[in-house]
């Protein structure tokens, strides 16, 4: 997913304002969900009644019991108003009770752990609150002319409002879609369109499959009338999907997904993950700007029109980028729960850099870098509670998406990089990639990819970075000795130490000075909150510069 708070601004900050409080660093808290039973797969049925903005839904769960044998089991489900439950291809309900956002179902008899039941729902929704969005077409007075749209989103827990499910990103299951679109409608599902056929009521029945397993918050469909552009990168279609007289504008800001997949491939040495990958504009995504539905990324139609206009290249290019990434980082390997998030949206937002580090060079990642530090200390500054990048505090809400997540996620991978080497970085990152595919994953899992692809034991690091919350703030002071010629450079870290920020970040630190007979670099090696290092110089500096290659981009400097 993409916060829209990504465009608010480049504003540089001068100051940063910590009021608020800071969360405690207790005992670690387990945040994954127990489970009882894997869901194996989901077989969504749904049609629409637009005017009545209901929904008719129909969904088989088919789950195995896990540990011990299961003769009932509970699902998350909001707002379904059931008319049936039975096992699939049965003609007599199941007992069920639904309250609290769960539906509890008594199964014919105990099923053992390698059994399947499959329970097949039949319910109703009626103008839902959330996970389906109906768009009306738009009016006389509208800019942006747009057909109307029925279109789904779910992360991070809005499955549960229009399929009953196990709506948490640890169980993962293969689903099956048949989407029933309105007369001169097309839909768009996940996976491999098995097939399409219209109705005699001139409605269209599409049938999609995935059949490899995702989380609920990655199911989604669309439905509307659009013209269709396709492309190929190897033997994955590539299908772009846009308002029938905004064709032109689509092809420009998806021109690249080629390159960017290729590029993708290159680094990670995964080739794309999935049978398909379409990218669908839509009207009324105003809360994000796009979401990476499994193969089929949603996108904000208000995003997509930026590429009309010159400033808004490398916005929509960011943003095609970012969702493309989410297909390895996100999809194919998912945060196995909320307070790993930063796995998906840090990589994405690094990913964002990456590729305009291949298509416009290493100075335009390091600028990029630098506007997410600015979002970062911006957003640190604006929250209320301040969380590490495995975030304890995290509930399944909106309030998931920020830039600690995001931007400082994706600067804290840059400085992995510079730590551990390009090279060991990606051979890092395809291990991670190869070993947890299709599965989920851990900061752990990250840190051990890591270690085993450098040899390197990088618990400091994870320590510093990703467990614990904030960033060292820097004061450098500098005194010349011109008797000795040396120049004495103290490194104060100022960083206030509550809430489990270190009290002294481990940095490696270039420091540039330039006298009349040229530049020069030296590495300091910074362990303590305050330190002082000795340099030989043979006259006064007329300019001392900090980190000017990024290294350590996670920081703010002050030079005294
Ligand atoms: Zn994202």
């Amino acid at each position: 997913m993409k916060s829209t708070f990504k465009n608010v601004s480049h504003i540089v900050v001068t100051a940063v304002l910590f009021v608020a409080a800071l969360q405690l660093a207790a005992q670690t808290p387990n945040l994954d969900r127990p489970r009882v039973y894997d869901v194996k797969n989901y077989v969504i049925r749904v049609s629409f009644d637009r005017e009545k903005r209901l929904v008719y839904g129909d969904t088989t769960v088919e789950l195995t019991p896990i540990n011990s044998e299961l003769s009932s089991l509970e699902l998350d489900a909001v707002d379904l108003n059931f008319t049936s439950v039975r096992l699939d291809g049965a003609s007599k309900d199941l007992l069920f009770t639904s309250s609290n956002g769960r539906v509890n179902v008594k199964l014919d008899r105990p099923y053992t752990p390698g059994e399947v039941a499959a329970i097949r729902f039949k319910y109703t929704i009626r103008d839902p609150k959330k996970g389906i969005y109906f768009i009306a077409p738009s009016g006389p007075k509208d800019k942006l002319r747009h057909p109307a749209q029925i279109w789904t989103q779910n992360e991070p827990e809005d499955a549960r409002y229009w399929f009953p499910s196990f709506d948490f990103p640890s169980d993962k299951a293969t689903s099956e879609e048949f989407i029933t679109a309105p007369k001169g409608d097309l839909a768009i599902g996940n996976g491999r369109l098995v097939e399409s056929k219209l109705n005699r009521d001139g409605t269209t029945l599409y049938h999609f499959k995935m059949d490899v397993p995702h989380s609920t918050y990655l199911t989604s469909f669309v439905v509307g009338d659009f013209a269709k552009l396709t492309a190929k990168h190897n033997d994955v279609p590539l299908a772009f999907y846009a308002y029938k007289d905004r064709e032109k504008v689509a092809g420009t800001a998806f021109s690249r997904t080629k390159e960017m997949m290729a590029n993708y491939e290159s680094l990670t040495g995964i080739p794309f993950p999935f049978a398909k990958y379409d990218q669908i504009m839509v009207s009324g995504f105003t809360e994000f700007e796009g979401m990476e539905n499994v193969t089929a990324t949603t996108l904000a139609d208000n995003d997509i029109l930026f590429a009309e206009y010159p400033f808004g290249k490398l916005i929509v290019e960011d943003l095609v980028s970012h969702e493309l990434a989410h297909s390895w980082f996100g999809d194919m390997v998912t945060c196995r729960n909320w307070s790993e998030l930063w796995l998906n949206e840090g990589f994405a937002t690094f990913m964002e850099a990456v590729t305009r580090e291949k298509l416009y060079g290493r100075e335009n990642y390091l600028q990029k870098l630098s506007e997410d530090r600015d979002e970062y200390f911006i957003g640190e500054a604006m929250a209320k509670t301040h969380h590490a990048l495995r975030n304890l505090t995290a509930k399944g809400d909106n309030s998931l998406f920020d830039a600690t997540t995001y931007q400082k996620g994706g600067l804290v991978l840059h400085m992995l990089r510079e730590t551990v080497g390009d090279a060991n970085f990606w051979k890092a990152v395809n291990i991670y990639l190869t070993r947890h595919k299709y599965d989920t994953v851990t900061s752990a899992d990250l840190q051990q990819a890591m270690e085993e692809a450098s040899g390197q034991n990088l618990q400091w690091f994870f320590d510093q970075w990703v467990y614990a919350p904030g960033y060292p703030k820097l004061e450098v002071g500098q005194i010349y000795d011109e008797n000795s010629h040396q120049l004495k450079v103290t490194i104060d870290q100022v960083q206030k130490e509550d809430g489990g920020v270190p009290s002294a970040y481990r940095l490696p630190l270039e420091v540039t000075f330039t006298t009349p007979s040229g530049s020069v670099n030296h590495l300091l090696n910074i362990t303590q909150r305050s330190e002082t290092f000795s340099i030989d110089a043979s006259a006064k500096p007329t300019k001392l510069e900090v980190d000017k290659n990024e290294k350590v981009p996670l920081k703010s400097v002050k030079i005294k």
